[in-house]
């Protein structure tokens, strides 16, 4: 089975949240393996900056959480559209929440009827403050339903139950990416995820905030690699109705991470400790051997490799 799969060439594909971090680089690998990408972005999170124009791209303006109508065959759609950082989805938790289950609902619908594939931007975060690790597909969970994660965790878990049932129902062709913490050039400035956070935090020459005592973990995936990995979701045959985990299973303590951007970026780094957020998760670690079994999918990229990556990447853009 090839690995990178490239036969998007002639793919009508959709891709809901693509002017956001994950979905600016998938709109634009998929564009380069020659396919017709349509981009549907409320601009929540995502700016049109972050894709520049071409002829077989069009960007259209339109909120998941209201029905989608397009005319034309599809292929593919991937629902990437809601914010995934913390302090995003719950700056307005009431619209996360409607973004994740109607927007799922409303993609369902939509790829339903087009008869396309469906690709959902599931997470990691449905595993909740995980109680097993590493976290299989088969895990169901430890989430708080009324906790300030609760609008996006429990959003996406609607949203999985949804689309497994329209599955079920209708046939939809679904596949559900649960993806775990990801991360590389393109981020916003202000996205507030720890790796973007630290790495504007250095090279301005502030200290890096360390929520808590830096102990609880995560497991970080570049960027080109979730994308050769949501791809592969969608092109893969005979895996409708599957939940996968993407992700890269290197699980580093978040002062780990600290301390290697002070050795990467030479000069060392400063650290300022503030509370860790409530029902912040203590362990993230994907088993990704469903991913390696269904999809001969596994990441490449090192933290380290990644990390200067994203580092040269900030370092032009704040000048
Ligand atoms: P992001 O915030 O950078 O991008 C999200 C995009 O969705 C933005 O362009 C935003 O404007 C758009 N959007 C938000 N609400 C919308 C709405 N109601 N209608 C239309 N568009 C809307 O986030 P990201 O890191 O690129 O994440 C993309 C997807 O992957 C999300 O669904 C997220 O839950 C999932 N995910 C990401 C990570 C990660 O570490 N990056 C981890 C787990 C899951
Ligand atoms: N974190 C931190 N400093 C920051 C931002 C985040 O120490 O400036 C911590 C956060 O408490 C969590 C981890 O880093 O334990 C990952 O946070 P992020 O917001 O990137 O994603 P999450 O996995 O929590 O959704």
């Amino acid at each position: 089975m090839p690995e990178q799969v490239t036969h998007f060439k002639d793919g009508e594909i959709v891709v809901a949240g693509g002017a956001g971090f994950v979905g600016a680089h998938l709109v634009r690998s998929l564009l380069k393996d020659g396919a017709r990408v349509t981009v549907i972005d409320n601009f929540h999170t995502g700016t049109r900056a972050s894709l520049s124009a071409q002829n077989r791209l069009q960007v259209i303006d339109h909120d998941v959480a209201t029905p989608l109508d397009l005319p034309g065959p599809v292929s593919h759609v991937f629902n990437l559209a809601c914010p995934a950082s913390p302090a995003h989805y719950q700056a307005d938790p009431i619209s996360t929440w409607r973004t994740s289950v109607y927007g799922a609902d409303h993609l369902a619908q939509f790829a339903t009827d087009k008869g396309a594939r469906l690709v959902q931007a599931s997470t990691s975060e449905v595993y909740g403050d995980p109680l097993e690790t590493p976290q299989r597909e088969s895990y169901r969970g430890n989430t708080s339903t009324i906790g300030p994660r609760a609008c996006y965790d429990e959003g996406k878990r609607a949203a999985e139950s949804l689309l497994m049932d329209f599955h079920r129902v209708h046939g939809t062709q679904v596949r559900i990416a649960r993806i775990f913490n990801t991360y590389g050039p393109g981020m916003a400035k202000n996205d507030g995820r720890v790796v973007s956070n630290f790495v504007v935090q250095a090279l301005t020459g502030a200290p890096l905030t360390l929520f808590g005592d830096g102990s609880q973990t995560r497991s970080f995936c570049y960027v080109s690699d979730m994308v050769a990995g949501l791809k592969a979701l969608a092109s893969a045959d005979n895996i409708d109705g599957e939940v996968i985990n993407l992700g890269n299973p290197n699980e580093i303590t978040v002062a780990e991470l600290a301390a290697l951007l002070g050795t990467l970026l030479e000069d060392g780094v400063e650290i300022c400790h503030e509370p860790l957020p409530l029902d912040d998760p203590r362990r993230r670690r994907p088993d990704i051997g469903k991913a390696q079994r269904l999809l001969n999918w596994s990441p490449k990229v090192s933290l380290q490799e990644g990390l200067l990556h994203t580092i040269d990447d900030f370092r032009a853009r704040l000048g």
